[in-house]
């Protein structure tokens, strides 16, 4: 059983392999920042901030799945249970990979197809609805409203919307689901 290497010294979770149920929901429950997990010959354990993980392409691609935590803001009703269009702008060029997002409710799982560009639907399903994308790559937003400008709780909706019409979605899993939660484990574990 060996440490998890961390990027950061202020590491605040102790989560050592096998990752369990607890592990995860720590990162949720009991951190005040989004914490990652994959595995690059060994388990990285990495912090991000309040509301991003720097879990790009690059420093991921060996391993076969990611996990990060979308930690609950109370003042909220709604819950960040789908990947945000900044996660799809960072790990979208990783085709069949398990990602993870763990939330509030449950572990949301989902999937980029390698046949399309998720960023390209991302900008086009944006704006239909008037909102422009600032990391689209150069394009001018125009009449388009930036949507740094749409307040979280509108953008939690969007990226729900987005995550469940473009199909990328693989599986919603409650924490209440033991079986599932350990099907999740396993890939991480394996
Ligand atoms: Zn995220």
């Amino acid at each position: 059983m060996s440490e998890p290497i961390t990027e950061s010294s202020e590491q605040l979770l102790k989560i050592k392999e096998p990752v369990t149920e607890q592990d995860l929901k720590n990162t949720v429950f009991n951190s005040n920042i989004e914490v990652g997990i994959y595995r690059s010959k060994e388990l990285v354990v990495i912090n991000g901030t309040e509301n991003e993980i720097g879990m790009t392409a690059d420093k991921t691609k060996e391993s076969s799945f990611t996990y990060h935590s979308h930690i609950p803001n109370h003042e909220f009703t709604q819950i960040a249970d789908s990947p945000s269009f900044s996660d799809i702008f960072s790990m979208g060029i990783l085709p069949n990979k398990n990602h993870f997002i763990g939330h509030q409710e449950g572990i949301t799982q989902f999937r980029f197809p390698d046949d399309e560009d998720q960023k390209d639907l991302v900008i086009g399903f944006l704006r239909k609805k008037g909102i422009g994308f600032s990391y689209s790559r150069g394009v001018r937003n125009g009449d388009l409203t930036d949507i740094d400008k749409i307040p979280l709780e509108t953008q939690f909706v969007l990226q729900r919307e987005f995550s469940d019409t473009s199909g990328i979605v693989v599986k919603r899993t409650p924490w209440e689901d033991k079986k599932g939660i350990q099907q999740i484990l396993d890939l991480i574990n394996s």
